[in-house]
């Protein structure tokens, strides 16, 4: 699989907690299904012509292809093949189009099992208005998030089973008769399992908090629905806490300081840490979206707050995301795979480009990801723009998917 790549291409490694990252790294990516190949032929290109940009030669990326999805299904039989998942291990960071959930088939999502072989125990989604794109609030430009959600646990974790099937009714009598709960579930329900550990809550609010400090971030929220469901999102809001101030103390100021000793303002290099009911900060996102940087959540929230906020900046298309774990990350589009329009050239590429600008940053190529951002600025206010976001852009003129990365790459120069 790697015999076609260049002698002095190397795998990123990962050494005492950091990334390693040669000039010359494998990155394995996966076009995807659906209008991933279309979405892929045009986001290369982009990424190609911002790290010539960026380093005039000296850095240069050896992509490396990995099969996925239906149509690694329809070559070979298998969903999710060994040697991909060998090689995700071996390169360590890569790059994914959407991919095709498997109906009725062994597995249950191809991203769920990525994430929990590879344990990215982190989606990352960060939320920041593109200037010009259409949004549905008036002040787009306030909200600048990054949402750290858990991926590997809470009612998410699919631990569930059906109503009437055996499991289902032994547990609901073990619970029933032997935990004797005050509210007894009812005979014939469907039961789901929600758990939230410690460990699971500890190593994500770690990783936003790194985040915060490493980017000059001003807080992080940890959004929890702990008032009622105290042991396992109250839990999450406590350790939490009691990790930050475990590991990051000389760094971090409580809400509860900021106002009793601070008169409000947060001293310069110091972090605030707060936290929200997830209800309310559907509000706050809202109405004083300027407030909030980073947030960190369990599963389920995280799930809907992501969706909620990339909305409010003008939508899925141009969402980026990733999902992180302690020297993996795989970065990805956060739409499905549109099959509808799969072989037209047609769908918007926003969101594999800016997951791209994303891996750059993770890489520590911080001077490619921002000529990929500035490129898309700059795409979007010619107003030459795929359908979804011409059809809301006043005086826009439609442009195909490859046409709309010639826009980025004029951009880049
Ligand atoms: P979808 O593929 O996201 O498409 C829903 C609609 O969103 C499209 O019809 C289109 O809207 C719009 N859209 C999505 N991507 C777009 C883009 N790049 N540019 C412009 N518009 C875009 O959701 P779905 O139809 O529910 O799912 C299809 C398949 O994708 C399923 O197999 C699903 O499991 C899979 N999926 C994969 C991922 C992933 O790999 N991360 C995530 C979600 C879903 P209009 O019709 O209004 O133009």
């Amino acid at each position: 699989m790697t015999s076609d790549l260049p002698k002095d291409a190397r795998a990123v490694a990962f050494q005492d907690g950091k990334l390693q990252v040669p000039d010359h790294p494998i990155l394995p990516f996966i076009r995807g299904d659906g209008t991933g190949p279309d979405l892929w032929a045009a986001s290369v290109r982009v990424f190609d012509a911002a790290v010539a940009k960026a380093y005039g030669g000296k850095r240069k990326i050896a992509w490396l292809e990995l099969m996925a999805g239906e149509a690694s299904f329809q070559a070979s039989g298998e969903w999710l093949p060994q040697a991909t998942l060998e090689s995700l291990r071996k390169y360590r960071v890569a790059i994914k189009g959407p991919l095709t959930t498997p109906v009725g088939g062994g597995i249950r999502s191809l991203n769920v099992a990525l994430r929990q072989i590879l344990d990215l125990y982190a989606c990352v989604r960060p939320v920041s208005w593109v200037e010009g794109v259409p949004a549905p609030v008036k002040q787009p430009d306030q909200l600048d998030v990054v949402i750290f959600r858990e991926n590997t646990e809470d009612v998410y974790a699919g631990i569930e089973w059906q109503a009437h099937s055996k499991e289902a009714d032994r547990l609901i009598e073990f619970v029933n008769n032997e935990l004797k709960p005050k509210n007894k579930i009812r005979a014939g329900s469907g039961v789901g399992i929600k758990p939230i550990s410690a460990f699971g809550t500890e190593r994500l609010v770690r990783m936003a908090l790194q985040y915060a400090l490493d980017h000059g971030r001003r807080s992080v929220t940890l959004v929890h629905k702990g008032n009622i469901m105290k042991y396992t999102e109250g839990s999450f809001r406590d350790w939490g806490y009691a990790l930050a101030q475990k590991e990051f103390s000389a760094q971090i100021v409580r809400e509860e300081e900021l106002w009793s000793s601070m008169d409000g303002k947060l001293p310069a290099g110091k972090l605030l840490v707060n936290d929200r009911i997830a209800d309310a900060m559907f509000q706050q996102v809202l109405l004083r979206p300027a407030e909030y940087s980073v947030l960190a959540t369990p599963n389920l929230n995280g799930d809907y707050l992501s969706d909620a906020c990339a909305a409010q900046v003008g939508g899925l298309g141009m969402a980026p995301g990733a999902n992180i774990g302690d020297g993996f990350a795989v970065f990805e589009a956060t739409h499905g795979t549109a099959p509808k329009y799969a072989g037209q050239d047609k769908v918007n590429p926003g969101s594999l480009i800016l997951s791209g600008a994303m891996m750059f940053d993770y890489l520590g190529w911080g001077e490619a990801a921002a000529l990929i951002r500035s490129g898309v600025a700059a795409a979007v206010s010619t107003k030459k723009v795929t359908y979804d976001l011409a059809r809301q852009l006043a005086g826009a003129t439609t442009v195909r998917c490859s046409e709309f990365a010639d826009g980025i790459i004029a951009a880049i120069g």
